[in-house]
């Protein structure tokens, strides 16, 4: 059944699938037995039917599939206070699993630290980073270590979405005192992407006075983040100032080293057998997120199931395209824009504030964010030594009206691809 998933549904993958266990087969259904209450919720949400597929392509039966966990399911069940969907985990996301490297060494750290000791070692933690750099999975993994010390513990793990969703809930349906009693009587306290609390006043109004209440009798509070405090749009004064009063953590891209590392992981999560030679290649070619560089994982292991081969370097070639990930050099985007707007490098690296340089100018600090894998101050070093914010501004202002603008969209796919054609 096993290699029928990993034939069919290699993304579903996991490492700790070699531990599951044929319970029963008894009748029409086929009983799966998991180590864990978060083995199972993650085969039950995400498995049920690729395992169902593979029981019946294995007995030729018309079986159903369930799973049991092997431990008390009340044991491994995350129950936040008072709320009534339990946590959920990524049963990967532990610290075993997170690689460290000099661009998240700080970061793992302070998280482990925490874990060991809430509300003692940082308090809060504030996390940030890009997209895809690690910063849900070291959340979950002080999550999983603090449940598994203690079961009974109250953590409460949300999306910030989550949490202006039950308090816009709470203050339509009058229930302000019960969502301030459930939100204040938790040890540990975990919201992930705070930045969706820019512009919302009356989120971050109760968001302050949760996390004072949680402070002061010494509960942690652990945030993440794309960015530093300071730069959310709109924060409070007052919320930055609480944000920073802890510990701050910045996480980087990692190096191709690390990067290495992180893939051989995710291959043996996976089980996935891929040779050193692949692994550099992979690690190689994508250095612009995590999640990028298991989706090109994923790909190679995919193309191999297909032509029923092992994976070889030919083959992980191949399905990576032929420097489909070349690295972008910002000259290159420099160039493809002036082009394309008619402007001259200069007047896009320059200080002119008339429209016809801003946008282009504004592309290219986007498109040099989202293509290459140079830092904020690098690229405002491009632009006539503009500094950091300058250019978080500019990419963000572009997220922004791209997000609305099909053609602004279109624009853009076509200046990365000249950019990438470009040889400098
Ligand atoms: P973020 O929340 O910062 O956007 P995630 O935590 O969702 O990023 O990470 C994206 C993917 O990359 C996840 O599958 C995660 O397990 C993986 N990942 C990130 N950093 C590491 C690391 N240091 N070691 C192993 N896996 C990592
Ligand atoms: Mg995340």
């Amino acid at each position: 059944m096993l290699a029928q998933v990993r034939l069919n549904h290699p993304q579903l993958v996991r490492g700790w699938f070699t531990d599951l266990e044929l319970a029963d087969i008894s009748g029409a259904v086929l009983l799966i037995q998991a180590r864990n209450g978060a083995q199972k919720r993650y085969l039950d949400q995400h498995c049920l039917f690729a395992l169902r597929e593979a029981a019946q392509a294995s007995t030729g039966r018309l079986v159903a599939v369930e799973v049991e966990a092997a431990e008390d399911a009340s044991e491994a069940e995350l129950k936040p206070a008072g709320f009534g969907e339990p946590l959920q985990l990524n049963p990967d996301y532990l610290f075993e699993n997170f690689i460290t490297g000099p661009s998240n060494r700080l970061a793992h750290a302070a998280s482990v630290a925490v874990s060991d000791d809430l509300g003692r070692a940082y308090n809060p933690l504030f996390l940030h980073s890009s997209v895809g750099l690690g910063k849900t999975h070291l959340l979950q993994a002080i999550c999983h270590t603090v449940k598994q010390r203690d079961p009974e513990a109250k953590i409460l793990y949300l999306s910030c979405e989550t949490f202006i969703n039950h308090f816009i809930e709470a203050v339509e349906q009058g229930a302000l005192n019960l969502f301030r009693y459930r939100y204040r009587h938790v040890e540990c306290l975990v919201i992930d992407d705070v930045q969706f609390l820019a512009e919302r006043e009356r989120s971050q109004e109760e968001f302050f006075h949760t996390f004072n209440t949680l402070h002061q009798s010494q509960r942690q509070v652990i945030l993440t983040a794309d960015c530093p405090p300071v730069e959310i749009p709109s924060l409070e004064e007052r919320l930055v100032s609480r944000f920073n009063s802890g510990l701050v953590a910045m996480m980087e891209r990692p190096c191709l080293e690390t990067r290495m590392s992180i893939v051989s992981k995710k291959a043996k999560l996976r089980c996935i057998e891929a040779p050193e030679d692949v692994i550099r290649l992979i690690a190689s070619r994508i250095d612009t997120n995590i999640r990028d560089l298991e989706g090109a994982l994923i790909k190679v292991d995919a193309l191999s199931q297909t032509c029923s081969g092992p994976i070889t370097l030919e083959l992980a070639k191949q399905a990576l395209g032929p420097g489909a990930h070349r690295p972008v050099k910002v000259p290159a985007i420099l160039e493809v824009v002036a082009k394309r707007f008619n402007v001259k490098v200069s007047d896009l690296q320059g200080k002119k504030r008339t429209q016809i340089f801003t946008k282009p100018r504004h592309l290219s600090m986007y498109l040099a964010r989202m293509l290459t894998s140079e830092s904020y101050d690098q690229i405002g070093g491009y632009f006539g030594n503009r500094d950091h914010s300058t250019v978080l501004h500019a990419s963000r202002s572009v997220t922004t009206e791209a997000a609305r603008d099909p053609e602004l969209r279109e624009l853009l796919s076509e200046l990365a691809l000249e950019a990438r054609n470009v040889s400098i």
